[in-house]
């Protein structure tokens, strides 16, 4: 039997490590042709999965960290790489499944090398379609590759797409948990810490999506997620607080008739489906309850304590770059809080300042371009900030 070829891009991460997990428990290097596992700082978690998944090659992003890969790889058949060329070259490998689960617009280049592979592409790296939507999916249709969503709203929504028609959908409604600020008052929001904010009560996820999910950045950079993934108008796109994550999301269709997909609050669940499409083998996910959860919670979210809502509205309507703007900006915002320079509630009024600051209507014409905004949203904040 010919062998997968795999590779992870930010293996190292919650996703990543999910991603391994469910590699492991299918038969890890014996069912699969592991290619480039990647990382930035934690270099032994990246050499055991590369010796254990007997990679081709492990790319740490941190150039200082060479040495360190190099010792801890010993004695292997795994090639050390590191530095940011590695990473590009490492996602260009040659590939027919590949997870891009690097956090941030620093995961952008990679994916786009990966885009241009042909093969799957599995995408949990939001942040890619928020700065370079158009652009992505362009160079997936050029390649013939096919971009499977990985993040869990996207997963449902595709996975109620499954036989229907695009034309024949009215609208999406994607779920948020409201994340562990969702029942404090504006005023409660103001002085909380980013451990607070980093204390999700549903997912067990990275630092920078468990503070986008207390800030509702997280479903912000979702609602531009889907207007790329599915072809969506910003009128067909509504966001509805659902505090048990168990609704992952629904589409609502031109006769009234609404999907949900539902499934335990655990990402092995839709980074499984995007591995085994379109096969559904039994998945290491706990099976939902009903009787115990006994009730589903749903509610409006309120955009005067989460702003970030309304600044994807304003995202979705100037479209491209504006997005660029939007996540360097927050990503920029979010080191100030972690740094406890910025308050929480202070994020959205950086992020909301640099819209207004940087020329940013229409569609990229290259990925250069992307990256130039992307730039200048960063020291715009930064400037702010200091
Ligand atoms: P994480 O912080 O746990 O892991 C990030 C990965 O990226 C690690 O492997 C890290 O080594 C690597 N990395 C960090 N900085 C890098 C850099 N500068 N260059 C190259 N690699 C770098 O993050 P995560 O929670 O796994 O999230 C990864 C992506 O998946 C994000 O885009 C996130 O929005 C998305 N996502 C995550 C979840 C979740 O449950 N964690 C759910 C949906 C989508
Ligand atoms: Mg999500």
């Amino acid at each position: 039997m010919v062998k997968r070829r795999i590779s992870v891009l930010g293996a190292t991460g919650s996703i990543g490590t999910s991603t391994l997990d469910l590699l492991d428990r299918a038969g890890g290097a014996e069912r699969f042709e592991v290619v480039a596992l990647t990382g930035a700082r934690n270099i032994a978690g990246l050499a055991q999965a590369a010796r254990r998944l007997r990679a081709k090659v492990a790319v740490t992003a941190d150039p200082a960290r060479l040495g360190d890969l190099r010792d801890a790889l010993a004695g292997s058949d795994v090639r050390a790489e590191a530095g940011p060329e590695a990473l590009l070259d490492a996602a260009a490998e040659p590939a027919d499944w590949t997870m891009s689960a690097i956090v941030g617009a620093a995961g952008l280049a990679p994916t786009m090398r990966a885009a241009a592979n042909g093969g799957t592409l599995a995408l949990a790296n939001k942040e890619s379609l928020v700065c370079a939507g158009r652009l992505l999916l362009d160079e997936c249709a050029r390649a013939r590759t096919t971009l499977l969503p990985a993040d869990s709203e996207h997963s449902a929504i595709f996975q109620c797409l499954r036989g229907e028609r695009l034309a024949e959908v009215e609208r999406v409604i994607i779920t948020a948990s409201g994340g562990p600020f969702r029942d404090f008052t504006r005023d409660q929001m103001q002085d909380v810490t980013p451990e607070e904010a980093m204390a999700h009560p549903n997912w067990d996820m990275g630092a920078a999506i468990s503070i986008d999910s207390a800030s509702m950045f997280n479903k912000a950079l979702e609602l531009i997620e889907a207007k790329y993934l599915f072809d969506l108008q910003a009128h067909q796109i509504e966001v509805l607080v659902h505090r048990q994550s168990i609704v992952h999301s629904m589409v609502g269709f031109t006769d009234g008739s609404i999907m949900a997909q539902m499934g335990p609050p655990d990402m092995r669940g839709a980074i499984g489906y995007a591995l085994n499409y379109p096969d559904r083998p039994d998945l290491p996910v706990e099976r939902v309850d009903f009787a115990k959860l006994a009730t589903l919670d749903f509610a409006a979210p309120d955009p005067d304590r989460f702003p970030a809502l309304r600044l994807a509205e304003r995202v979705l309507a100037a479209g491209g770059l504006a997005g660029t703007v939007l996540n360097a900006a927050k990503e920029e915002a979010m080191h100030g809080f972690l740094a406890r320079r910025v308050g929480f509630l202070s994020m959205a009024d950086l992020v909301e300042g640099a819209l207004d600051a940087l020329p940013c209507e229409g569609e990229p014409g290259d990925l250069s371009s992307v990256l130039e905004m992307d730039a200048a949203a960063r020291s715009h904040v930064r400037e702010q900030i200091s």
